[in-house]
């Protein structure tokens, strides 16, 4: 049987009254990078919550449709169990510990790694990625720039060695130059083997480092397929990428 990687199959979320996701189903391959694009609103953090096990903090509950993982089911699942199981997701906003050195930052990340950790190996890894964390591990993590504690927020998410990664608006607020620079780390983590799910609003950016995208649209997939084929479909190129 060929491996399966994340899937999420007809789900519905709901916060209280407001119907955030009407029966989305999309799919992560392994080793693939998968962009979900999509206007403000259109549910893009909420998949991300329902995947993670997190939406039970801000109020939200899966109504319906399944998420799993290799086979077996994640729906419903404890965060602390979603990232032993390999998928991590980094939040939006770059939530780091302000107060903590980056290097506690890090550790924090290790928490709840899959298997036996190799944490030292595991920070190695992250600094090689992004060697601005090496020098900066001893600061404050507030003193950071904002691409810098972008990259601190990713890197604390492959403290615990993630076969998924859940990404929401890495790119958000950067300047191009910053953007370009997580966007090609994006592509180095995926190529040392980590599946991405990627959330985006720079349609440009997700399309250049996708295999496969989803359009979003007020909680449903109205349109999805290879990347090469939504950045050439008229839609997508007039209502995400800004031409006329
Ligand atoms: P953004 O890019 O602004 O984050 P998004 O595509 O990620 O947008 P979501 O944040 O997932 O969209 O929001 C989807 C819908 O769910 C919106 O109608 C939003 O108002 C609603 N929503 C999101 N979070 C909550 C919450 N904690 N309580 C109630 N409604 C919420």
């Amino acid at each position: 049987m060929a491996e399966t990687g994340l899937e999420v199959t007809g789900l519905h979320v709901r916060y209280g009254p407001v119907r955030a996701l009407r029966g989305v189903s999309l799919a992560v391959p392994p080793g693939g990078v998968v962009a979900v694009l999509g206007a403000n609103g259109a549910g893009k953090t909420t998949l991300l919550r329902a995947i993670s096990g997190t939406l039970r903090f801000h109020g939200g509950r899966v109504t319906a449709g399944t998420v799993s993982f290799q086979g077996r089911a994640l729906t419903g699942a404890e965060p602390a169990a979603v990232v032993g199981r390999g998928v991590v997701q980094v939040p939006e906003g770059r939530r780091v510990f302000t107060r903590m050195t980056v290097a506690e930052n890090l550790r924090a990340g290790a928490i709840g790694a899959r298997g036996r950790t190799d944490a030292a190996a595991a920070r190695e890894r992250v600094f090689e990625l992004f060697p601005i964390l090496a020098e900066r591990a001893h600061q404050r993590a507030g003193l950071l720039s904002g691409g810098e504690q972008q990259m601190l927020a990713i890197g604390r998410a492959l403290m615990a060695r993630p076969a998924v990664l859940l990404l929401d608006e890495p790119t958000l607020g950067l300047a191009p130059a910053m953007a370009a620079r997580i966007a090609e780390t994006i592509k180095e983590i995926n190529a040392q083997g980590t599946s991405v799910l990627l959330v985006e609003q720079n349609a440009a950016l997700a399309l250049s480092l996708a295999s496969h995208a989803y359009v979003l649209e007020v909680g449903e997939v109205t349109l999805s397929g290879p990347a090469a084929e939504l950045a050439s479909s008229d839609e997508v190129r007039r209502r995400y990428l800004g031409e006329v």
